[in-house]
């Protein structure tokens, strides 16, 4: 039996019978994985309260002969998020970029900077000052993240012909989530929302933070925004997210 530790973050736990606890976790070398963790539910001291999300653990692993059902040994807390919990729109926010990440990730993907990311948006949810700061940086978050996985929506260019955002009469996206399409690369069938130019900008803010965030215009361009990304997040989950209509109603 092989023994190895990795940092993880704690993606969700599923109760295993009266006594044990299946952990979904994203490790920051191997991405996600799922370990059982024996006698967690019926002894609480087995795991003092590390088996929870939010939070980054060393966890340390043996492999089981069959299956790809890691066993869980041991769990160390290495980082908290102190804050998260205490406002419901930043534990929204949390449950739902957890859910994004879980959602996701597949095979192959890379882990680390993914890993990184989700880190790093938990460090900085519980200095938003307001739910605007909040959705901004769920929006970085959610961009982010299609970046790293090579599909984010084109924002500087018509994502079939290249033409610029510049040359365009209107600023057309997709429903298919890839981005920008020019009015003559538009066929008939193309379902298409058009954006204002802060929504442009704003979507070249979360790819670059040194482009200016729009003057005005902002509460339509955060919701605008939030649609682009919407659509590209859309053709890669297989269901709805649950945590992404709750923390719409929250902020
Ligand atoms: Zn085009």
């Amino acid at each position: 039996m092989t023994r190895r530790q990795t940092e993880a973050f704690i993606l969700r736990t599923v109760d295993y019978g009266d006594y044990h606890v299946i952990a979904h976790l994203l490790g920051r070398q191997t991405g996600r994985f799922s370990a059982i963790a024996h006698g967690a539910r019926s002894s609480k001291r087995r795991f003092s309260g590390s088996l929870e999300p939010l939070r980054v653990v060393e966890a340390t692993l043996t492999s089981s002969r069959s299956g790809d059902l890691f066993r869980l040994e041991e769990l160390d807390v290495v980082e908290n998020f102190p804050g998260i919990d205490e406002r419901i729109e930043t534990l929204s926010a949390a449950g739902y970029a957890t859910e994004l990440t879980r959602e996701t990730w597949r095979e192959g993907e890379e882990a680390q900077q993914i890993f990184e990311l989700l880190r790093e948006f938990y460090r900085h949810l519980p200095r938003c000052p307001s739910s605007e700061s909040i959705a901004r940086l769920v929006h970085q978050f959610e961009f982010r993240l299609l970046d790293l996985y090579g599909l984010a929506p084109s924002i500087h260019h018509c994502g079939r012909c290249g033409a610029t955002a510049e040359s365009m009469d209107k600023l057309r996206f997709g429903r298919d989530g890839q981005g920008l399409i020019c009015g003559p690369c538009r066929h008939g069938d193309d379902a298409v929302g058009i954006v204002t130019a802060a929504t442009l900008s704003f979507l070249c803010h979360l790819d670059d933070p040194d482009r200016p965030l729009p003057g005005d215009d902002v509460d339509s361009a955060l919701a605008q925004t939030g649609r682009v990304l919407a659509n590209a997040i859309d053709q890669l989950t297989e269901r709805p997210l649950a945590s992404r209509d709750i923390l719409r109603q929250m902020l």
